[in-house]
Order: structure tokens, then C-alpha cells, then sequence
């Protein structure tokens, strides 16, 4: 795990990888910075994504994990965030473990943290939250609606953390106040969140779009609700 954009945040055990590798595997929301961390005639491949040019897809990266392995190659495996929330580590960790590579996962500060942090908004309190749930507002290219039932997380009461949710943000919150949110129940959206570009909306869920919009909140961005982000 890089975490979530400011390089100060990776953990010292990931950086001091970063510093030894043969070979650096790094997605898009990782910090360009890394890339001057690694050792002199470390292989740097990019594999996010890129307007023009599509993903390198899943397969494309697992094989080239193994390949590089296999030629007794150290490599490092860059996510952002942390590699198990929503960094389809576990694909990544089937095919390695059926190549028979040994591999260790290293915990990297998820975005709804970091943003949290950086942009001074809580998530639990004892009188206000006592639960956080990660969602994701983009479960599956394919999937044109909302399969998850934001409705039951909104009537749980804590605090919500939506990732990916930028695309589906009027659905999202549709789904939020039907599941019985308030209106003025407190939300947000921190975009770039750690990064000198973060920008934050701080506003009530009735009027969150509209705020976002008029504010020009881009991608990436996590949106929270609930009652101790108010404070
Ligand atoms: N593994 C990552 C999440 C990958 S999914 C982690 O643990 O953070 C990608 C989503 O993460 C984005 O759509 C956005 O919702 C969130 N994200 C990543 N970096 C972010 C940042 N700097 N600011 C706000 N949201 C971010």
C-alpha cells in the first residue's frame, strides 16, 4: 500500500521495499514521487490507466507478476491506499500462491482515512457513530445500477464511506435519503485527498450534489455521511 496520495503516508516497510526493488508494479493514484525512491536500474512498470489508453487488464498484470518473480526479480507490487480494500489484491494473491510465489502484504493508509484526517472530518464519536462502512459506488463496469443496498448501511447509523462513488453521486445519495437518511444529515466529499490539490465539500446530504457540482469536485474522491462528520 502507497496510501492514499501524500508520500509522507506510505509506511517506513513499504517505502524501505520501494528502495530496494528489482522491479516496481505501481497503479495510477500512486504518487509519481515513488518513482524516484527506487533503486538505479529498477524497472518501473505503470499499469494504471490512462485517458486514450485502456487498463492493462488483470491477466495482463498477474502474468507479468509471475514472470518477473520467476526470473528471480524483488518486486513490488504498488497500490494505492491499502492493497485489500477495494485493490483487487486477491486476484493478484491466487495467481501468485498457484505459481507458488512467496509474496508479503504490506498495509498502506486507505483514502477515507487519509481524507478523513486531512480534511478534519471524524468518523466516529462516542454519542454519534460507533460504525464506518467502506462501500463502493462502482461495484462492476457491467453493472449499470447500484446492486448494494445503500438503504441498510443509511439505516445502520454510522458513518459511510463511499469510494469510487463520483460517477453514481445523485444515485448514491437518492439511495442514502430513501434508506432513510435526513436531509440534513451531515456529508461530504474530499477529492484528492492528502494531496496539495485536495478540495473538500462540507454540506448537508439534501444539498450535497448541487454543492459538489457548483464546486467542481473531480475523481478521485470519497464520499462520507453521517452524523459525526457534522462535527
Ligand atoms: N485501495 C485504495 C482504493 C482504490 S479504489 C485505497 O485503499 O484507498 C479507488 C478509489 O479510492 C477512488 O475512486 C476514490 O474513491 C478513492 N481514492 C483514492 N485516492 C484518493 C484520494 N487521494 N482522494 C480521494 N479519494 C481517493
Amino acid at each position: 500500500g502507497a496510501g492514499p496520495g501524500d508520500p509522507g503516508l506510505i509506511t517506513v516497510k513499504a517505502r524501505d521495499l520501494v528502495a530496494s526493488c528489482d522491479v516496481l508494479v505501481y497503479d495510477n493514484l500512486v504518487n509519481r514521487d515513488f518513482l524516484r525512491q527506487t533503486p538505479e536500474g529498477c524497472e518501473q512498470i505503470d499499469v494504471g490507466k490512462k485517458p486514450g489508453r485502456h487498463t492493462v487488464e488483470q491477466e495482463k498484470i498477474c502474468k507479468m507478476l509471475v514472470e518477473k518473480a520467476k526470473s528471480g526479480k524483488q518486486v513490488v507490487r504498488l497500490k494505492g491506499g491499502d492493497p485489500f480494500v477495494f485493490g483487487r489484491c486477491a486476484e493478484e494473491m491466487t495467481v501468485l500462491d498457484d505459481a507458488g510465489i512467496p509474496y508479503e502484504i504490506v498495509p498502506g493508509v486507505t483514502a477515507a482515512l487519509g481524507c478523513a484526517a486531512y480534511a478534519g472530518i471524524p468518523l466516529t464519536h462516542r454519542d454519534y457513530g460507533s460504525s464506518i462502512s467502506f462501500l463502493t459506488g462502482h461495484e462492476d463496469v457491467e453493472k449499470e445500477a447500484l446492486q448494494l443496498d445503500f438503504g441498510k448501511f443509511a439505516a445502520a447509523g454510522g458513518t459511510i464511506c463511499v469510494y469510487m462513488g463520483m460517477g453514481k453521486l445523485e444515485e448514491i445519495v437518492e439511495k442514502l435519503l430513501a434508506g432513510g437518511l435526513s436531509e440534513d444529515r451531515p456529508a461530504a466529499v474530499v477529492s484528492h485527498g492528502t494531496l496539495p490539490t485536495q478540495r473538500k465539500v462540507i454540506s448537508a446530504l439534501g444539498d450535497l450534489v448541487p454543492n459538489v457540482r457548483d464546486a467542481g469536485l473531480t475523481a478521485p474522491a470519497v464520499i462520507f455521511a453521517g452524523n459525526a462528520v457534522g462535527l
